[in-house]
């Protein structure tokens, strides 16, 4: 189970804090739907759809490219197998920029 799940209502990230869903549970994402984006933008609209009733006071354009939107702005070369790699990675974030 990923440390990065959201607090509701206000849809922060258990993980990090950062607004929901954060950088590495989108890495954690897109590593788990790699073959199925299909399955993940049906994943995420069951979040939006939650978000939505939470978040009223936010606009409904914003709150679609939060939950929804992001996967389009994700690198091709991240949709394949080894993308899973990537969580380990993800874990230890401030070393990753450090090494890179
Ligand atoms: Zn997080």
């Amino acid at each position: 189970m990923s440390m990065h799940q959201p607090i509701r209502p206000d849809w922060t990230c258990a993980g990090c804090a950062a607004a929901w869903p954060c950088p590495t549970r989108q890495r954690q994402l897109i590593a788990h739907y790699h073959q199925a984006p299909v399955s993940l933008m049906i994943h995420l609209s069951g979040y939006f759809i939650e978000a939505c009733q939470d978040l009223r006071q936010a606009a409904a354009g914003t709150l679609h490219e939060r939950f929804l939107g992001w996967p389009a702005h994700i690198p091709t070369e991240h949709w394949h197998a080894d993308a899973a790699n990537h969580i380990d990675d993800a874990r230890t974030d401030g070393q990753h920029h450090a090494r890179s």
